[in-house]
């Protein structure tokens, strides 16, 4: 039986996993492995919320474990470290839990291997970016940004009542791609939020959001009208927007720039740029580009070994007629695991499949919940913009879609059913 190897379960190896596990594990027709390097999956364009404590990741993460068994397929928890080609084996490095070592190097057969491993933050090797930013790019990164958030209202209440009006709160954000505008309008509904609950050592109106982008406009890859409709309401909402600013050096005191500026900053967050990781660079001969991603050709596999494929944010892939690869989205990666699904059942069933063709259906931001506050769709083809409520409904059904391809239609109802419930029943804040 053929063995299919997955590596990485994020927004695309999920998927994959759970369509092959039903379509090829199911039947027999193939043993579907699932490697990562957690034990449980959280879909990464949520991170921001897990960051300001708009989400419980613990009431949303899919335990790897158990969808394997529900899906058919077999899972690993393991970090690969390399792949031996000619013998067709994914090497997965000791693993380590709290400094022990858990499991020692293992070795897994594939006959086909995917690697699904996604991306890390670049910081383009800025002076003091890796010592005193957070990268919004992980669990553990957005957890950690929470808890010292919070730790900066805990210090603050010490202080006298009255002192409240004199407290004030710098944060900047490096980046006004998606990740640092979506965390930017976050923390500032979480700041308006904190009061209601007992953090009331600082007022909101004295958090001081700054976000500072090298191009001369946010979201430089959607639509001038739909980046000029996002500057103008982050504006509105009295977050500082800077661009054309390149931050050149981050100190423990804040981001200083180019142009000589100095932003003064308690908690600072890096959402500027993204890279392969590390590892991948010299991967069994592989070819990769300056970014460490694998470069693949248009039905993802890797250029150099017809049995290894690669796909999502880890890797490169030009489409024909294209002058540049595919952006580093979820919404790629999700199409790309639909089309690698089909193309192992053809391939298993001696059936050649056409290339991949990426059908961009927009890219949308959300500007946190707030009614006032709205979300916006722009696409570079037509142009438009949505905003308000329906590009919310929009927003929230791109995580709706991944979670139908994980669970099916109706435990996709149930989980809405029980997010609504748990909103009017439950607190909308985390707050430890
Ligand atoms: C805060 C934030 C907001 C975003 N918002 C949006 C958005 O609104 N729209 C959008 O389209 N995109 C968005 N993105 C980008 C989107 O999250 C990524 O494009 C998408 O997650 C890529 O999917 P992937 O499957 O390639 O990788 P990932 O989803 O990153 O998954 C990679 C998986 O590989 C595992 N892994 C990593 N290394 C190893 C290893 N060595 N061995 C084993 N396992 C490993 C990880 O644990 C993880 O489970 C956002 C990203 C961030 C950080």
């Amino acid at each position: 039986m053929n063995r299919i190897v997955i590596v990485g379960g994020g927004a695309g190896g999920a998927e994959l996993a759970t369509r092959l596990g039903n379509k090829l594990g199911k039947p027999g027709k193939a043993h579907i492995t699932l490697i990562d390097a957690n034990r449980t999956h959280l879909w990464k364009p949520r991170l921001h919320e897990v960051a300001a404590g708009a989400l419980n990741a613990d009431a949303d993460e899919l335990d790897y474990a158990i969808h394997s068994r529900d899906h058919h397929f077999h899972f690993k928890l393991g970090v690969m470290s390399d792949v031996d080609r000619e013998k067709r084996q994914v090497v997965l490095a000791p693993y380590f839990d709290g400094g022990q070592q858990l499991l020692p190097e293992r070795r897994l057969d594939y006959d086909y291997l995917v690697i699904a491993v996604g991306s890390q933050t670049n910081d383009f090797n800025t002076p003091g970016a890796s010592e005193h930013c957070i990268y919004l790019d992980s669990r553990q990164s957005a957890e950690r940004f929470h808890t010292e958030f919070l730790n900066v209202y805990l210090r603050a209440s010490m202080h006298a009542e009255e002192d409240a009006n004199h407290q004030t709160f710098d944060i900047a954000i490096v980046g006004a791609g998606a990740t640092g505008v979506e965390l930017a309008a976050e923390i500032h509904h979480m700041a308006k939020e904190l009061v209601h609950y007992g953090f009331d050592g600082i007022r909101p109106e004295n958090v001081n959001i700054t976000i500072v982008e090298a191009a001369d406009r946010v979201l430089p890859v959607l639509s001038e009208r739909a980046s000029a409709a996002i500057h103008r309401q982050l504006a509105s909402l009295g977050i500082t927007v800077l661009t054309g600013e390149m931050v050149t050096e981050v100190t423990a005191d804040g981001l200083h720039t180019k142009s000589g500026k100095v932003i003064p900053a308690k908690l600072k967050v890096w959402s500027a740029g993204v890279k392969a990781a590390e590892f991948l660079k010299d991967l069994a001969g592989l070819e990769t580009n300056r970014v460490n991603q694998l470069v693949v050709e248009p039905n993802m596999q890797t250029t150099r070994d017809e049995r290894v494929f690669a796909f999502g944010d880890c890797a490169s892939c030009l489409l024909p007629g294209k002058e540049r690869p595919l952006a580093p989205r979820a919404q790629v990666a999700s199409q790309q695991a639909t089309y690698l699904a089909k193309l192992f059942v053809g391939l298993l069933n001696g059936k050649d499949m056409k290339p991949f063709e990426f059908r961009d259906k927009g890219s949308l931001v959300s500007l946190s919940t707030e009614g006032s506050v709205g979300n916006i769709m722009g696409n570079l083809s037509k142009d438009f913009t949505f905003e308000g409520k329906v590009a919310r409904f929009l927003y929230v059904s791109l995580y709706r879609l991944h979670q139908k391809t994980l669970h099916g239609s109706f435990t996709t109802l149930l989980l809405m059913l029980r997010d609504a419930l748990s909103t009017k029943t439950g607190s909308r804040l985390k707050l430890h």
